[in-house]
């Protein structure tokens, strides 16, 4: 089927295969994850929307088996990345940025920006949108898809069109979540605010502090419910305890509520100290450098509780004790409060269905050298930590059923866990826009409907 595809998206757009070798090493190479270096039948490099309509029709005329790529971030293996049997439709090109003129705070941007990109356009004039899935600030206008007032997308039949709260609602709610099931989003229309200032601090801690570390962790959490502008994270790691603490605001003196993390004793050394910045160079400053690694991560959703958070780091320690040679097992406990949920339902509510509680969204990393490790060890690692998490904080009855797109394993059943209703919205919505199934056939990976429910 590939080659079949081929013969025909070779004479209109540009097509990369085996016999370019640079260049087919170059767009293999290009995944965060080295798991996702699988070699495609091709790469085609759509830059325009009517090009992708084009490639797409072919794709979808000849039954080819085929995989989105924007920036590759994601790390499982088949999502953006594909085996010798189908074709990467990268559409990073889509690079338009826009200020719209007829709605005041809107603005449009190609799927193939980068948050980077969009943060640094917008902050040349004065702006600011929320990244993510979820960012640094989750609480102040709730979760990245939250603030997109409208997805215009590619559609399986070739059709265009516009998702958002006026029209085709349905479709706009399921896309605040719902993922790649019902067609190719093209371009995001994306709330802005005035410019976002950012207060933030990056320490790292003894972890034998582990206690008060994440007692710390709590009462930054508690204090989230009271102050929206608070935000931050806590990552357990290799010799380290990380802690970023984030304030959307330049408060004169840093947040009373981040007393608990500078009372601690176990600081190791300040690795970003207090610094009044912005959304952008918050983001340059955590930046991560792409290394030569492979990755893993799983997901999981709990409330918070200091009695669970002492329990997982107990499970981590043994799980650590069996890890594969050069194989790094770290965790980060990501907070949301209230009104980070409440800012969504604000927003017409998305699609994931949170519950209106102070929760953890977890997430375990494994990274490893490409030749030193057993990949089957170092998965098997963040699955058995999401697996002791489930169990201790479901004995606890503080589990919840939410898993984030973004931080979830292929496996994890993602759809699956945003409520009853919620997957019948997006089962109506995919077989009203994709009613063939274009989008659950011949993808080649992704949290899908027919297969993640
Ligand atoms: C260093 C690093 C830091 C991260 N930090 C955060 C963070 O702070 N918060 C957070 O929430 N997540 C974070 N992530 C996770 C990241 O947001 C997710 O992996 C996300 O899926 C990456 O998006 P992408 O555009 O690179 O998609 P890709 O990896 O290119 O694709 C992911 C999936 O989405 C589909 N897809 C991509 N574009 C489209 C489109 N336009 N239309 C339809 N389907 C599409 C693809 O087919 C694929 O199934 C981080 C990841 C890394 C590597």
């Amino acid at each position: 089927m590939a080659a079949a595809a081929f013969d025909q998206l070779r004479s209109f757009f540009p097509v990369v295969t085996p016999t370019n070798e640079e260049q087919y090493q170059a767009a293999m190479t290009r995944p965060w994850s080295q798991t996702c270096w699988t070699p495609a039948a091709g790469y085609v490099y759509l830059s325009t929307v009517q090009k992708l309509t084009e490639a797409l029709a072919i794709v979808r005329n000849t039954a080819t088996k085929f995989a989105v790529r924007t920036t590759g971030h994601n790390p499982n293996v088949g999502f953006s990345s594909a085996g010798e049997t189908a074709l990467v439709l990268d559409i990073g090109q889509l690079k338009s940025k826009e200020l719209l003129t007829t709605e005041k705070g809107t603005a449009r941007f190609g799927s193939g920006n980068t948050w980077g990109e969009v943060y640094t356009w917008l902050e040349e004039r004065g702006l600011s949108a929320i990244g993510g899935g979820m960012g640094a600030l989750p609480n102040l206008h709730g979760l990245g898809a939250d603030g997109v007032r409208n997805f215009e997308v590619l559609l399986a039949d070739g059709s265009l069109i516009n998702a958002n709260a006026n029209e085709n609602s349905d479709l706009y709610r399921a896309l605040k979540g719902g993922g790649s099931n019902f067609g190719i989003v093209t371009r995001f229309d994306l709330e802005t605010y005035p410019l976002i200032n950012v207060q933030y601090t990056i320490n790292l801690y003894n972890p034998e502090d582990h206690l008060a570390i994440n007692q710390a962790t709590v009462a930054v959490q508690q204090a989230m419910e009271e102050d929206p502008k608070i935000g931050m994270f806590t990552n357990f790691n290799n010799g380290f305890v990380a802690v970023g603490l984030f304030y959307g605001d330049h408060p004169a003196e840093p947040p009373k509520a981040f007393e608990p993390f500078h009372n601690l004793k176990s600081l190791l050394t300040t690795v970003l100290p207090s610094t009044n910045g912005t959304l952008l160079s918050l983001a340059q400053a955590m930046g991560h450098a792409q290394t030569s690694q492979k990755r893993s991560i799983c997901t999981v959703t709990t409330q918070a509780s200091h009695d669970l958070y002492e329990e997982v780091y107990k499970a981590w320690v043994e799980v650590c004790k069996s890890l594969p040679t050069g194989a790094v097992l770290h965790y980060t406990i990501q907070p949301l409060g209230k009104a980070g949920v409440q800012a969504g339902k604000d927003r017409g509510e998305n699609i994931m269905g949170l519950e209106s509680v102070p929760q953890c969204w977890w997430v375990f990393t494994c990274e490893w050298p490409k030749d030193g490790s057993d990949d089957a060890a170092a998965q098997k690692a963040v699955d058995t930590m999401s697996e002791k998490v489930q169990s201790l904080a479901k004995a606890k009855g503080v589990l919840l059923d939410y898993k984030s797109m973004t931080f979830a394993t292929a496996s994890q059943k993602v759809l699956g866990s945003y409520g009853v209703e919620n997957i019948k919205r997006m089962q109506e919505a995919a077989a009203k826009y994709d009613p063939n199934g274009v989008f659950q056939k011949l993808q080649n990976g992704g949290f899908l409907l027919c297969n993640n429910i």
